[in-house]
Parts: C-alpha cells; sequence; structure tokens
C-alpha cells in the first residue's frame, strides 16, 4: 500500500519537490536511442511516463541529451494527473553544441517547450559544469545569465545545476544574480561523494540534492559487498533490495531519481514511505557501501577524485 510522497521546500520559490522522481532518461537513451542519433518517436516511452504517472509518480526527471522530450511530453499528457500536479524538471545539455550549434539555455528550454508541447517547467538545470566555449559555443558565465533570464521570463519556476563540484557552485555564487535551489549529483551507497565536500556545501547553502544512479548497487556495481548484508536487511523489514536502497538514498536527505521499464518496480519504488530504516542498519549500509567505489558517470571531470 503507497503512502503519499513527501516533499521538500525548494528555497526561494518555496515549491514542493517530491522526494522521488522518475527519469525519462539513461535507460532510453542507452538502451533503445542509440546514442546521439535518436529521432524517431518511441510510442513505448510515452506510454512509460504516462505508466508511471498512474503508478504515482508525480515528478519526472528530463534533459536535451536523452532527447525524449515529445515522448515526456505526451506521456503527461496522456496521463491522467493534470500539469499543474507534475513537478517537471528538464536539463540544459551543453554538448547539444555538437549536434545543433544552439545558442545556450535559453533556446534549448524553448526547444524542449516546443516539443513537450507545454508552457513552462518547474525545474530546469545546467547538466554538467564544463561549459566552454570550446564545447559549448558559451561560458559557464554566459550559461548562468540565461538561466536567471529563464526564470525572469517564468519558463521554469526553480533554476539548479546538475554534476557540479563545490568549485563550479562557488563560481555561481560569485557571478550569479540568482543561486542554483538544486544540485542533481549522482549518489548512492557505492558513490557518496560524488566530488569532494558536495554534500556538505549543498547542505549548508541550502542547495537540494537530488541523487540519480540510486540502484547502481543493484545493477552495474554488482557484485559489491553489500550483496552480503542486503538479504538480512530485506527480511528483516520484508522489503525488496530496491526498496532498502531508495529509502538509505531518501534518509541521506537526498531525493532519489530512479527509473524502470516495468509497472511492477514503479509501484514497488514508490511503496518506501511506510517504513523506516533504524540508525544501526543505516550506518551499516553506509559504511559497507564505502568498501566499494563505483562511478557510472562524469568520470572525465571526477575519476581523479576515486583515491581520496
Ligand atoms: P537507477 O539507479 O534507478 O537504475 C534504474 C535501472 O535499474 C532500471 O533500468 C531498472 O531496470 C534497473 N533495476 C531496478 N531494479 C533492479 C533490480 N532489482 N535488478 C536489476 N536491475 C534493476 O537510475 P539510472 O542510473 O537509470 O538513472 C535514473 C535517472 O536519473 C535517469 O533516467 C535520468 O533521468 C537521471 N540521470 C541523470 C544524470 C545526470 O547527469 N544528471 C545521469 C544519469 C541519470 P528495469 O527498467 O528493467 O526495471
Amino acid at each position: 500500500m503507497q503512502s503519499e510522497i513527501p516533499t521538500v521546500k525548494l528555497k526561494g520559490s518555496g515549491d514542493e519537490l517530491p522526494v522521488i522522481g522518475f527519469g525519462a532518461g539513461t535507460k532510453w537513451r542507452i538502451a533503445k536511442a542509440s546514442g546521439e542519433t535518436k529521432d524517431q518517436y518511441i510510442e513505448e516511452l510515452a506510454q512509460q511516463v504516462a505508466n508511471a504517472i498512474s503508478a504515482g509518480f508525480n515528478h519526472i526527471d528530463a534533459a536535451e541529451a536523452y532527447k525524449t522530450h515529445q515522448e515526456v511530453g505526451a506521456g503527461i499528457k496522456n496521463s491522467d494527473t493534470p500539469r499543474d500536479k507534475i513537478f517537471l524538471t528538464d536539463k540544459y545539455t551543453p554538448w547539444s553544441w555538437a549536434w545543433r550549434k544552439g545558442t545556450g539555455p535559453l533556446e534549448s528550454l524553448t526547444l524542449s517547450l516546443e516539443k513537450m508541447n507545454l508552457s513552462y517547467v518547474d525545474l530546469y538545470l545546467l547538466h554538467v559544469p564544463n561549459i566552454t566555449p570550446e564545447s559549448a559555443g558559451i561560458d559557464l558565465k554566459e550559461a548562468w545569465r540565461q538561466m536567471e533570464e529563464i526564470l525572469d521570463r517564468k519558463m521554469a519556476k526553480n533554476i539548479g545545476v546538475s554534476n557540479f563540484d563545490v568549485e563550479s557552485l562557488e563560481y555561481i555564487q560569485k557571478v550569479g544574480k540568482y543561486q542554483p535551489v538544486v544540485n542533481q549529483i549522482e549518489f548512492n551507497a557505492y558513490m557518496q561523494q560524488q566530488s569532494p565536500g558536495i554534500l556538505k556545501y549543498c547542505r549548508e547553502n541550502d542547495i537540494v540534492i537530488e541523487g540519480y544512479s540510486p540502484l547502481a548497487p543493484l545493477t552495474k556495481g554488482r557484485p559489491g559487498p553489500l550483496d552480503d548484508i542486503l538479504p538480512g536487511i530485506v527480511n528483516k523489514y520484508k522489503k525488496s533490495e530496491l526498496q532498502i536502497l531508495l529509502r538509505w538514498v531518501i534518509q541521506n536527505g537526498v531525493v532519489a531519481v530512479t527509473t524502470s521499464g516495468k509497472q511492477e518496480r514503479l509501484m514497488e519504488s514508490l511503496d518506501i514511505f511506510d517504513f523506516q530504516l533504524s540508525d544501526e542498519d543505516f550506518k551499516l549500509i553506509t559504511e559497507t557501501g564505502k568498501g566499494k567505489l563505483f562511478r557510472g558517470f562524469i568520470g572525465d571531470r571526477y575519476d581523479k577524485f576515486n583515491d581520496v
């Protein structure tokens, strides 16, 4: 039996962000969409977005890189939930410059909204901090200026970043008029600190942390030390491994961004608000998880921290 999804309040707008979200990203981009060339509409994905919403997800995570805007828009439209009851996140993907020489976030979001047939997103993020004239046609300062314009024009109700380290957040703090309210980073028991001090910095600056790849210990991170302790915890709480890992992420004060193509797993993912891991079990997962480091994304920038 599912309970209501808790939310966290975003600074500035005071909007409520649901603590678990459905990602319209990785699986489709990698498994179905054949990389950068995806341009065909995938009905199955639109259906999957609608299914996620009917399962109870009211937080959807999209990005330019996933090339799934049409499906996200159609999925929302075909669902039985009104647009204003769904928290929709989208991201400016700077490497889109490589495929369409765009002029930055403002133009990217304009195109995304067109494709989704929507008038605003709840949250717009810079996908990565590596935004340079060489890689994106603009620098980070100009990208953030455009994000602020997006907020002023009410095309997004909130603005934030993804995969940012302390250094890049401090840079925004220095040059920005508005500050990011969210940092979406890789976070799971095998990746507890994407870059040094990032969780502490975000918490101290009231930046909500969203964690993608929360289930890596069950997927790409397997085998690993958690394999030995999860069966005992599963047995104790009568919850699945997936539920225990999502719960651990959320008990860290991190918003979990997950995904699944299977309806029963979507339902299972939302059935995590009627129990709590004890301090002892929470610590056991934390400490055991530190026995393996698995980084699935942004290695070019962050692999240098793997041994730190
Ligand atoms: P997860 O860690 O939640 O992994 C989801 C995958 O786990 C699904 O493909 C699912 O497969 C599989 N899975 C679930 N349970 C099990 C199990 N018991 N055994 C084996 N496999 C299982 O998240 P992702 O890494 O996929 O990312 C989620 C979202 O986060 C993306 O869609 C995207 O929106 C966002 N993201 C953001 C990034 C960024 O740079 N900002 C980078 C990466 C992701 P199945 O479909 O078969 O259930």
